[in-house]
């Protein structure tokens, strides 16, 4: 029989989630665990995303880890280039290369109930066993293309957003960009120039605040460098302004009237027509969607080389695009910015638990999981930025850190419970934790701003947004409840240590 490798962790993904996974464990004091990543550097999010313009829309020094504060962040909100480079040093500086198995995308997990632990394959025939899987495959890895009929004949370049062509010179060219959400505020303004025409389908307007991105001084930077408690307090006003804002999403929608009057003078000080004005002003609730930020995209909307079509694309004959209003345009390229998998994440379909079923079969009726991490049936097996974990208005890595602080724990729960042994969430938990976070879920922005967004599901479900603060997540997720888990053993195990198993798990 081949002998496979076996660790007593294995991490799938490297961007933030993953990487940070990796840096915790060491923390705790294990090595025995790998990287697995489909791609061929680290990066996640922050690799694949490399279309002109691409940055962040969170402050630099909020959207980075705790333990790998960097004083040199060159912008307020920097871009892809440089958060790319900060997760290759967060890699450097943690040793964490000789645990990265490059080019090894994950076919299929599944868990093997007599020897309590995952097999896992990967596309190049390799197969790594792993007594816990951290799935940080991420929520926004894998793009969104609508199936537009005769996509296939368009005789032009065509390209997702996150997939961006670089041998495709756009200079000169007539584009679409198809999609308003936020890279595509941040793609407009960029080819908006080189573009012989840019012809934009909007299906929806976005709510668009103005960006205050500028250049970190010197001095700032000296300062941060020199006295880290000064970098330490910046991250600290940044996250407690974000804290505060909160209660307005998930409690006092109302509230939010005063932002939407910032976001229309935004667009007023560049948008003259009011025909065109008109297009661009959402019906919704700001907030609903993803708020979005840029002070260049209204400036380039005004331009003349740019049309705004309010209605999607529905069709493509030849080279001509043609929009579900009828409004067609003879384009040379089209570019989509249309978002990811992030309610049917692919991921799940790779995932055969207890039970021999799927993590998708499990979700058909909506993604949910105990504190974002622990699906029933799916013996330790966790995510990261799992079911409600989403942020409307702050830097995800808070909450990732807030889950590595619960993986550490389980791990720790399972040295605890000693042998071999597996921790699977109770379905009573799960549903317990859900229809709570479902509940709170009913007066917020999300869910009552009058709005169509990614954050819900097929079913209208929001799975996808945490409603509550960070500081709150983080509460929730310092220690794990082991009521909330059966304690698993392997046969023999388990008929010798009933009472134990048991007693610790009630
Ligand atoms: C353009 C863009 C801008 C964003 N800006 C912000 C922002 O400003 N603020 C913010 O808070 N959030 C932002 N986000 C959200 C962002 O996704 C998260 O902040 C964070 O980067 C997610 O990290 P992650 O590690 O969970 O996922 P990812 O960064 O997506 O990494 C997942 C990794 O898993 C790998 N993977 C996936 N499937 C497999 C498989 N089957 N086998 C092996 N490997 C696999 C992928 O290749 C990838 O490397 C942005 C997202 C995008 C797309």
């Amino acid at each position: 029989m081949a002998q496979h490798e076996h660790v007593r962790v294995a991490v799938i993904g490297s961007g933030f989630g993953g990487l940070g996974a990796a840096v915790r464990l060491r923390r705790e004091g294990i090595t025995d665990f790998v990287i697995l990543e489909r791609a061929g550097s680290v990066g996640g999010t922050w690799r694949d995303n490399s279309y002109p313009g691409c940055a962040c829309d969170v402050p630099s020094h909020l959207y980075s880890f705790s333990f790998a504060p960097n004083p040199e962040w060159p912008r307020t909100f920097s871009g892809q280039e440089h958060i790319r480079a900060y997760l290759e040093h967060v890699a450097d500086t943690f040793g964490l290369r000789p645990h990265l198995r490059l080019n090894h995308e994950v076919t299929m997990m599944r868990w093997d109930g007599d020897e309590l632990h995952w097999v896992i394959e990967s596309a190049n025939g390799s197969t790594v066993l792993a007594d816990v899987v951290v799935s940080a495959t991420g929520p926004l890895s894998d793009p969104k293309m609508p199936d537009i009929p005769g996509l296939a004949d368009f005789p032009g370049k065509v390209f997702h957003s996150a997939r961006w062509d670089h041998d495709a010179d756009l200079t000169g060219k007539r584009v679409a960009m198809i999609g308003t959400g936020a890279s595509a505020i941040q793609i407009v303004p960029s080819i908006q120039p080189k573009a012989a025409k840019l012809t934009l389908f909007q299906r929806t307007p976005p709510w668009v605040m103005p960006r205050m991105d500028r250049t970190i001084s010197g001095a700032e930077r000296w300062l941060h460098r020199t006295l880290p408690f000064t970098g330490t307090a910046r991250r600290g006003l940044l996250w407690g302004i974000r804290e505060l804002q909160v209660s307005a999403f998930t409690k006092h929608p109302d509230q939010l009237g005063l932002v939407e009057r910032i976001a229309k003078s935004n667009m007023a000080r560049s948008i003259k027509d009011p025909v065109l004005r008109a297009k661009l002003t959402p019906s919704y609730r700001i907030g609903c969607k993803r708020i979005l930020l840029s002070s260049a995209y209204y400036p380039a909307l005004a331009r003349p080389n740019v049309d705004v079509v309010a209605s999607g694309l529905a069709e493509v004959r030849g080279s001509t695009v043609v929009a579900s209003d009828g409004t067609e345009a003879e384009v040379d390229a089209i570019v989509f910015g249309t978002g990811f998998h992030v309610t049917d994440m692919p991921i799940a379909e790779r995932v055969v638990g207890a039970e021999g079923g799927t993590l998708a079969e499990s979700w058909k009726g909506g993604m949910q999981a105990l504190r974002g991490a622990s699906a029933a049936g799916f013996p330790n097996w966790m995510t990261i930025i799992g079911p409600n974990t989403g942020l409307g208005n702050s830097s995800m890595i808070l909450m990732i850190e807030a889950q590595l602080n619960y993986m550490a724990d389980y791990l720790r729960q399972l040295d605890v419970l000693g042998g071999r042994v597996a921790l699977d969430a109770r379905p009573s938990a799960v549903g317990s934790w859900n229809r709570r976070v479902q509940e709170r879920m009913k007066r917020t922005v999300w869910n009552t701003g009058g709005c169509t967004s990614w954050y819900l599901d097929a079913n209208g479900r929001n799975t996808t947004v945490w409603p509550g603060t960070t500081a709150e997540f983080r509460k929730v997720t310092r220690t794990v409840d082991l009521s909330e888990y059966q304690v698993v053993r392997v046969p023999a195990q388990r008929d010798a240590r009933p009472a134990v198993a048991e007693e610790v798990a009630g």
